[in-house]
């Protein structure tokens, strides 16, 4: 047996296969080929198998997804008869007497090379096509498209790290527990398999390896374990620890339908944060009073292509009525750090947590912002809506974003399209320039939503997505806990009301100091409501 230990980030135990997900580019060893008609009909039989992958992949992601991101792998299967990469593939063969993998690899290279120098956006962004499409080829002829295929079925799927595009695309359903060898706790993948209620242990170390493909494990994503080929006193120990944890979910269950108060009354509202459409599910299920963050920025993750108006107006639309008229609270696009998209051309940065991303590159391009505000205000005709701005630091740029909301309310009203005309306008605070300040933007706003994730990173001046600082990453240091209270009465001193989405509200033992501190709405991940309420339950609101 061997156990690694890591952080936990969503409890539960569960045993079951490992899927080991290798995303390194495949290794491709340059060989004489004496027999062309050889390599040529491998790279046949290659390009059959390809195909028939990326038609898989195309039905699961229009399933799963939707058109548009489904779309990348009908491109890509058509590149697979491009007769330009065929012939540049056929003449390293047949001319310079080439293996197959090193000629795809080779023709991959030039094209690449050629599409990324291109002007047109279409063509540059075809450039990660051809690059991905190549690798698929370059697995399916030394015979790693095999480990690709054994995703069906249920598995613990394991992974050197996730990007958060690879974790909100996975087919939960067949996805038992997350594993990584590096990764911090409260990084996006992280906090989104937290949101899908997936068990989840990250940082595990290198140990964690491919050589685990197909092997038995168990995952305790309450203690942060992960055990390859567990042995029977180790089963028979995490048997009885799943036991108890069924019995607290049952009597927490009994939760489900109660109005979140504190033992003295007080009202809290208890939300839940979403990462897509296909969380709301959970949401529901688990009985949450709204939306408290909904990351919108996960629409820009899905494709190549920036998501149109029709797009996001569906996916809002969706989400809003699903909820049935509760507050349904959309983040505008934070884009940057972790959060990469292909949709938008960014330039590579030294230092993206505190780089170009979110308000600062909506307001740089009001024709981008413009389509998510008008998205959300059509909307907003179907429900509650509230919309907030990320990273904000100053007035002058809520008053900005406000000038764009203005200039949409404007444009709908002119078109004769129905909106609420009530829709409040929030920011997230979760930067220590937006918590110094909030006596100054609490004028400027209807809410304020704590982000503590990232005043933490910012506060304290410590990488979130740093395994190796997690031992300093404290969302409990003093100097956040007199960020948190200064905001809160700072709003209620303007009249505002205050949330908190961030993962320190997840968090049961800060409930009753959140609560003390005077918190109106406490938003976490769906599967976190009913504890968190009953930990509401359980506090004095009063000191
Ligand atoms: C935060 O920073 O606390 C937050 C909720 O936003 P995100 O985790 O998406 O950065
Ligand atoms: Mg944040």
């Amino acid at each position: 047996m061997i156990k690694l230990k890591g952080s936990g980030v969503c409890s539960g135990i569960v045993i079951g296969r490992i899927a080991y997900i290798d995303r390194s580019a495949p290794d491709v060893r340059m060989v004489r080929a004496d027999d062309p008609a050889v390599e040529m009909k491998r790279v046949e039989e290659a390009k059959a198998v390809a195909r028939a992958q990326l038609s898989e992949l195309y039905e699961k992601t229009l399933e799963d997804v939707g058109e548009e991101s489904a779309q990348i792998f009908n491109i890509q299967r058509m590149m697979l008869d491009d007769q330009d990469y065929n012939n540049a593939v056929k003449n390293i063969i047949t001319a310079d007497k080439l293996n197959a993998e090193y000629a795809v690899a080779v023709t991959a290279d030039n094209f690449e090379m050629m599409l990324s120098s291109m002007q047109d956006d279409y063509m540059r962004a075809r450039s990660a096509d051809v690059r991905d499409l190549s690798d698929r080829l370059i697995r399916c002829l030394n015979g790693k498209a095999q480990a690709e295929n054994s995703f069906s079925g249920e598995r613990i799927i394991c992974a050197f790290d996730l990007t958060p595009s690879e974790t909100v695309q996975m087919d939960k359903s067949n996805v038992l527990a997350m594993v990584t060898a590096v990764g911090s706790s409260v990084s996006h993948a992280a906090i989104l398999a937290k949101t899908m209620g997936i068990p989840a242990v990250v940082g595990v170390g290198r140990k964690l390896s491919s050589e685990y493909n197909g092997e038995l494990a168990a995952v305790d994503g309450t203690d942060g374990v992960i055990y390859i080929d567990p042995d029977e006193n180790t089963l028979a120990e995490l048997e009885a620890k799943h036991k108890e944890e069924l019995k607290h979910r049952e009597i927490v269950k009994k939760l489900k339908g109660r109005s979140t108060a504190t033992r003295d009354g007080r009202k809290i509202n208890l939300y839940a944060n979403i990462g897509g459409v296909s969380d709301v599910e959970a949401v529901i299920a688990n009985d949450a009073e709204g939306i408290g963050l909904f990351r919108s920025e996960f629409l820009y993750m899905e494709g190549k292509t920036l998501p149109s108006e029709e797009v996001q107006f569906a996916a809002y639309k969706k989400v809003i009525e699903a909820m049935d008229g509760k507050r349904v609270i959309v983040r505008t696009m934070d884009i940057g750090a972790d959060k990469k998209t292909d949709c938008l051309d960014l330039e590579p940065e030294e230092n993206p947590a505190m780089g170009y991303r979110a308000i600062r590159i909506c307001l740089n391009n009001g024709d981008i912002f413009k389509t998510q505000l008008r998205a959300l205000y059509r909307a907003s005709a179907y429900g509650k809506l509230a919309i907030m701005f990320p990273m904000i630091i100053s007035a002058g740029e809520i008053r900005t974003a406000k000038y764009f909301v203005d200039e949409v309310r404007s444009e709908l009203r002119a078109e004769g399209i129905p909106f609420d005309e009530n829709v409040e306008i929030g920011i997230m605070i979760e930067t220590p320039a937006a918590a110094v300040i909030s006596d100054i933007l609490a004028n400027e706003v209807d809410f304020f939503s704590i982000g503590t994730n990232d005043l933490t990173q910012y506060t304290l001046a410590i990488d979130r997505q740093n395994p190796v600082l997690e031992e300093f990453y404290d969302p409990y240091h003093p100097a956040l806990k007199r960020m948190i209270k200064t905001v809160i009465d700072n709003a209620h001193a303007a009249g505002i009301w205050v949330g908190i989405c961030g993962e320190l509200g997840s968090d049961p033992h800060m409930t009753d100091w959140l609560i003390k501190a005077g918190i109106d709405e406490i938003s976490v991940s769906p599967s976190m409501v009913l504890e968190i309420r009953g930990r509401i339950s359980e506090t004095e609101a009063s000191i």
